[in-house]
């Protein structure tokens, strides 16, 4: 599909101009419509298929411009795959300039990020210790998130996230889209997607 038929904003198709996408990917023809209608999605994809822009770009669309409170959390298991995705966005949301994303990861000074979170941002990209750190030190409130996004969600059960999770999602109001990316689905996360989901699309090219 091209990006002109995805019924997009013509900020974010200049910027994926911008970044030298000429049509969109499998992940991205499948998955933007459906999370452009609000469902939740569970979608199956390997790093490189344009994954991070399938949920992204959709998630910019989305995101109430007037409203300045924490509109959605995305959770990543290591800090190098939370920069990576906050940089993605930040391109994506190159002329959207009222959006602040911000990624919240472990090994940063919690100082710095703490100053940075009461300045307002829309998106946090965080691992998940860090953010449970910042939900129990009272740095962060989850009660105006409207979308959770888990990116690498096989990556981070493996890693022995899934009680992190769990406490994270207790914080995030039952009205929200529920998004969940990874790159294989065995039945644990299969298992989560219904546990957490609410009538699941699941995407898998
Ligand atoms: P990801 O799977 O999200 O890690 O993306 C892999 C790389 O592909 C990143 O450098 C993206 O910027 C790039 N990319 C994502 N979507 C597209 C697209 N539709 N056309 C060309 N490149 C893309």
């Amino acid at each position: 599909l091209e990006f002109k038929n995805l019924n997009i904003s013509e900020e974010l198709q200049k910027a994926v101009e911008d970044m030298g996408f000429e049509e969109a990917s499998p992940i991205q023809s499948l998955a933007i419509p459906q999370i452009l209608a609000k469902k939740d999605v569970t979608g199956q994809a390997q790093t490189g298929t344009g994954k991070t822009a399938a949920f992204g770009i959709p998630l910019l669309e989305n995101m109430d411009k007037n409203d300045e409170s924490l509109q959605a959390i995305i959770l990543c298991p290591t800090r190098e795959l939370a920069i990576q995705v906050a940089e993605e966005l930040r391109k994506l949301a190159a002329y959207m300039p009222e959006i602040n994303v911000l990624p919240v990861y472990g090994g940063q000074p919690i100082d710095r990020q703490i100053k940075a979170l009461r300045k307002g941002v829309q998106i946090i990209i965080g691992t998940p210790g860090r953010v449970m750190d910042h939900i129990n030190r009272g740095t962060l409130d989850l009660r105006t998130i409207k979308t959770i996004i888990l990116d690498e969600a096989d990556e981070m059960l493996d890693m022995g996230f899934r009680e992190d999770i769990e406490y994270i999602l207790q914080y995030i109001p039952d009205e929200r889209q529920f998004l969940l990316f990874s790159a294989t689905l065995p039945n644990e996360i299969l298992q989560l997607a219904q546990t957490y989901q609410n009538n699941p699309e699941i995407v898998k090219v």
